[in-house]
């Protein structure tokens, strides 16, 4: 999140960058169903050991997209899913489809998002993309949703997984994989590797605590919890040459393996890493289908995206909520679901289905059903003006906290006492956990539904998920698993 905006619950980079604490405007990518492969999917016979990562750099140039090749890496574990290689869910602004470059046979296709912000014309970015290393030369082609139903090819090369230009050496940079909890074999497992920022070499015992600690969050919240034994944890230890990181509010400016810092994406409490080829030489050293950065930091700050890697601030007092929700958004291609309130909107602009399984701008569209209607969809009440009066003056406190700067404690301890209130102030509605069509959400106040009136993704709670993010997050733990 972070956002900007408010909540200040950092957030999905992308998400964030394209709200402005001033009047959000976010583009949502318009949703497309899976295509059909002009051949049958290719399975398992046609992939070597292994995997290949495209180092890829993000070019967009007056609204323009190319991604250009940097670097194909070898690495040495596939630890993704093994069955449905081609069929995977259809989440994300962007995928990659790998095809045989003989029989133009379908071979992988996995859904991604960068952190370049959706809205801007211009920029560019680092991303990696991985699949499993095949055993003939293969094209692979990066697609963009643009509108509903379609997606367009904007880049595409040939890739010979046997060239002497795959580079195949061993890891660039020193790591320490400690095992914080085995599920069992990676290919049937969700990976995660969690990564430390800005510790140094003398703080590994914090890093591998710290580590510990953040799995001890995600996992007590459902549908992790419950999912457990579907996960394998590790901690992978990079050592950095400062302790803390980049952060300009605080004047701090360090030498860290990763280069996280604050402000990414213009909000003080975005935080995410600025160096995409550090982070996968590190993550390459353990099995990993999803990446978490702790940051060795303590001022509230985070990011996400689909796919990610997450990144959280993990000595902040909010860090359980802050590896919850924004892991949340890696794992579950989940929207945030709090919008900032202003004058009869913001409104949602567009016409496109959003893609994320948790946000719909139809109540036709079934992402989720709304068990007490009976006529047919139709908006939920629930006290959202008295909400939104309140939601606005939040924002407009935090923000007056920040720009007299004031001491990390005391933002802790308003944030505390805001999370009491916020659950207070939802409470009212007494609808439980009811299902439904909540209107509000994914930075808008009109025009956007959320399945139930409070969430991880909504508010600053850290008890539950709703209906929508809780099936999706279970859907891509499936997809690893199955
Ligand atoms: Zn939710």
């Amino acid at each position: 999140m972070p956002a900007s905006h408010a909540r200040f619950s950092p957030a999905r980079r992308s998400v964030l960058r394209r709200t402005g604490a001033a009047g959000l405007s976010l583009l949502i990518p318009a949703c497309s169903p899976p295509e059909q492969a002009k051949t049958p999917p290719a399975s398992t016979p046609d992939v070597a050991e292994g995997a290949l990562r495209l180092d890829l750099r993000q070019w967009r140039r007056n609204g323009a997209e190319e991604f250009t090749l940097e670097r194909v890496r070898f690495e040495r574990k596939w630890s993704g899913r093994r069955k449905n290689l081609a069929g995977g869910l259809d989440w994300g602004d962007y995928r990659l489809s790998v095809y045989d470059s003989v029989s133009g046979a379908l071979l992988f296709r996995q859904g991604f998002d960068t952190n370049l912000e959706p809205a801007a014309r211009s920029g560019t970015t680092r991303i990696s993309v991985r699949f499993p290393a095949p055993q003939r030369p293969v094209r692979a082609e990066i697609e963009q949703r643009r509108e509903e139903g379609a997606v367009h090819v904007v880049s595409s090369v040939t890739i010979d997984p046997n060239a002497d230009s795959v580079e195949r050496a061993p890891g660039e940079i020193a790591t320490r994989v400690h095992l914080i909890f085995a599920g069992g074999e990676p290919h049937a497992k969700v990976d995660l590797a969690i990564l430390g920022d800005g510790y140094l070499e003398s703080e590994y015992p914090k890093f591998v605590s710290d580590a510990a600690r953040a799995a001890g969050y995600l996992f007590s919240v459902d549908p992790f919890t419950k999912r457990k034994l579907d996960f394998n944890v590790y901690a992978v230890f990079a050592p950095s040459a400062s302790s803390g990181v980049t952060d300009a509010y605080l004047g701090l400016n360090k030498d860290t393996v990763f280069r996280c810092a604050y402000y990414t994406g213009g909000s003080e409490r975005s935080l995410a890493d600025g160096n995409n080829h550090a982070v996968r030489e590190v993550a390459a050293a353990a099995p990993y289908d999803f990446v978490l950065i702790l940051a060795n930091a303590r001022r509230y700050g985070g990011s996400s995206y689909f796919g990610g890697p997450a990144v959280v601030a993990i000595d902040s007092a909010a860090a359980r909520y802050l590896v919850v929700h924004e892991f949340a958004h890696a794992i579950g291609g989940l929207a945030d679901e709090y919008y900032v309130p202003a004058a009869g909107g913001p409104v949602f602009p567009g016409t496109g289905e959003p893609w994320h399984p948790n946000v719909t701008i139809s109540p036709h569209h079934a992402k989720w059903r709304d068990p007490l209607s009976e006529a047919g969809p139709r908006p939920t009440r629930w006290n959202k003006a008295e909400y939104e009066t309140y939601f606005a003056d939040y924002v407009r406190r935090y923000n007056g906290l920040r720009e007299s700067g004031a001491e990390e404690a005391a933002v802790e301890k308003f944030l505390e006492r805001e999370r009491g209130r916020q659950a207070a102030l939802l409470a009212k509605n007494g609808r439980g956990r009811r299902v439904g069509l909540f209107e509000g959400a994914n930075g808008y106040a009109k025009g956007v539904f959320r399945s139930e009136v409070d969430c991880i993704m909504f508010s600053l709670q850290t008890d539950y998920f709703c209906a929508a993010c809780s099936a999706a997050i279970e859907r891509m733990i499936d997809e690893h698993c199955r």
